[in-house]
């Protein structure tokens, strides 16, 4: 399997050129720098991004526990106006109708009200917008309770009293909410006259997280009482924070933290409303929480633009590659291509003169250097195997030939004899004649070995100008020759071997002012379809030239045919 892979690898890289693979590692390099570095850049904007959000929760959250307190400062301040008003001096001691009326109005123009009354000391309801609850005890209520000490504000309750009271409850069907306020209410001379209490609508502290929310979509605003249970949010009643967590909030009062949860993470900022001038506060705590997926979903968003002007940078940037590659590589295609037509064409030797840069320079200053070595070697290589092929051929001929007279030798005569045997039947008969110079030891005696040797050569020369063209002439040592006669019969045979005894004998050697006469005695004989080499033939022709001598000398005697010899 692995070594498939390396197999098909290796094949890609053959068959693809310089240019294109440092195109392809260029490109995978580039693209994962981009990647890993678009990633991890994100990474790090979104902390960033992360902590701003963070205080930008923290800050949110501070600006609606404000907005609370001030907000619920000046219903304070309303509540605690009318109850100091002295001009209801007369209303408070007795007169309902006036009280009523002062407390309607009082009412409608503050719209979060959604009930004032006054009790007696005795728990008794006096007097109360639109007459609700008069005559009943409130004695057992806490802000009552509360009321006739000082100045209270209660915590969040649903309606007790009310709920049947009132028309309007919440859109869900849900009890409506309600935040307390009530002051004593005291005569000019210090008497307890009773309490004026107010019920607001809790409904007032959507209304300010609405108004937050829609300059910040996204965000998440919860409202707790100061234990940690949900006032407002979308888990009413739910505590979504640990005892320690709260138990830190409320020591801090505001600041920022990431909460765990199961859908992700969530940046977390609070603050605690603690109350304006003389309104003490709830001690609410505001949370206001975005994922933190929204600040790295930004940073990807920009990591994947970056990745994607990245990629297209890259392609030209790969294509701008590609392109000089090309042109480095260009030169040594063009070297390769030369060097292919030196090893076809035998007559270019030398490659062309290229440029691009200097490694291409080097390599073709080198490699012509090399040619040029290559081919004087190549040159002297020629010219000795030429002199060789001549040393060759001279010796060959000074192996075949006799050096006194030029004629064959006797090893190459026979060579030569039997292939003529071989083809003879297709060429006719072959004859062969025998020749002896007679008392030859005489004129060695006489005129000396030189003169000897100068007879040799004039009885070669004349034997040769006798014989045709196609006939061959051998010296088989000492004054004996012998000639091959290719396509001949007995009669042309004696023809021919009686001109060449005529002509020797018909001429003189002059050697050093002496003219020396000679004779031959020539012996003939026939090849036979029986003959299986030459040297049977040779053997009846100098068995012929034995009897020519021995019958006198100067003679020619043919070899009888075998059936006649029987
Ligand atoms: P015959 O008529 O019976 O042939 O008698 P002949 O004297 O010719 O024969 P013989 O064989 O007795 O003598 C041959 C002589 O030829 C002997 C030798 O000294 C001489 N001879 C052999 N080769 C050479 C040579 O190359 N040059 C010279 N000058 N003489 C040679
Ligand atoms: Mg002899
Ligand atoms: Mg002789």
């Amino acid at each position: 399997m692995r070594e498939a892979l390396r197999h098909r690898l290796h094949k890609l890289q053959d068959s693809t050129s310089i240019a294109q693979q440092l195109g392809v590692v260029l490109s995978v390099v580039c693209i994962l720098g981009l990647i890993v570095v678009s990633i991890f850049s994100a990474r790090l904007s979104g902390w960033a991004i992360a902590e701003r959000i963070q205080q930008n929760m923290s800050l949110t959250a501070a600006t609606i526990a404000d907005r609370l307190d001030v907000d619920m400062f000046e219903r304070y301040r309303e509540v605690r106006n009318l109850a100091q008003l002295r001009a209801l001096d007369i209303a408070w001691e007795g007169d309902a109708a006036l009280l009523r009326a002062a407390l309607n109005q009082a009412q409608s123009g503050m719209r979060h009200f959604a009930w004032i009354g006054f009790a007696r000391p005795d728990g008794q309801v006096v007097a109360a917008t639109q007459g609700m609850l008069e005559g009943t005890s409130v004695f057992s209520r806490p802000w009552f309770r509360d009321g006739l000490k000082g100045p209270t504000v209660g915590d969040l309750h649903e309606a007790v009293l009310l709920a049947k009271l009132l028309p309007n409850l919440g859109a869900t069907g849900d009890p409506e909410r309600f935040v307390d306020i009530a002051f004593p209410v005291h005569s000019r001379d210090g008497r307890l006259l009773g309490v004026l209490g107010a019920h607001l609508y809790f409904r007032w502290v959507e209304g300010l997280r609405d108004t937050v929310l829609k300059a910040q979509p996204g965000v998440n605003i919860v409202v707790m009482s100061s234990e940690g249970i949900v006032l407002l949010g979308p888990e009413r009643g739910d505590t979504p924070f640990t005892k320690d967590r709260i138990a830190r909030m409320s020591v801090t009062r505001t600041g920022a933290f990431v909460q765990k949860s199961p859908a992700g993470d969530l940046l977390t900022g609070y603050a605690i409303s603690d109350g304006e001038q003389d309104f003490p506060g709830f001690g609410w705590i505001v949370v206001a929480q975005q994922p933190a997926e929204d600040a790295f979903a930004s940073a990807y968003h920009v990591a994947f633009r970056i990745i994607g002007y990245g990629a297209i940078a890259l392609l030209v940037c790969v294509g701008l590659t590609l392109w000089f590659a090309r042109r480095l590589g260009r030169p040594l295609r063009q070297l390769a291509l030369a060097a292919e037509e030196i090893g076809r064409d035998p007559k270019i030797t030398m490659l062309p003169r290229l440029r691009g840069n200097a490694d291409v320079m080097h390599l073709s200053y080198a490699l012509r250097s090399l040619l040029r070595r290559l081919t004087s070697a190549e040159t002297r290589y020629e010219m000795f195997s030429r002199k060789h092929e001549q040393d060759v051929a001279a010796l060959k001929e000074l192996a075949d030939t006799d050096p006194l007279t030029g004629l064959l030798n006797r090893r190459s005569f026979l060579a030569m004899a039997d292939v003529a045997l071989d083809s003879a039947h297709a060429t006719g008969q072959l004859g062969i004649l025998m020749a002896d110079i007679d008392h030859f030891k005489q004129v060695n005696d006489t005129y000396g070995h030189a003169a000897g040797d100068a007879v040799l050569k004039h009885v070669a020369d004349t034997f040769v100008r006798t014989l045709r063209a196609h006939d061959h002439l051998a010296r088989f040592g000492g004054e004996e020759f012998v000639a091959l006669l290719q396509d001949t019969d007995i009669a042309g045979m004696q023809a021919l071997a009686e001109r060449v005894r005529e002509a020797v004998a018909a001429t003189k050697v002059v050697f050093e002012d002496q003219a020396i006469a000679v004779t031959i005695s020539i012996g003939a004989a026939l090849a036979h379809d029986q003959d299986r080499d030459m040297h049977k033939v040779i053997e009846r022709a100098d068995l012929a030239l034995y009897e020519a001598k021995n019958s006198g000398r100067n003679r020619i005697v043919i070899s009888p045919e075998p059936s006649l010899q029987g």
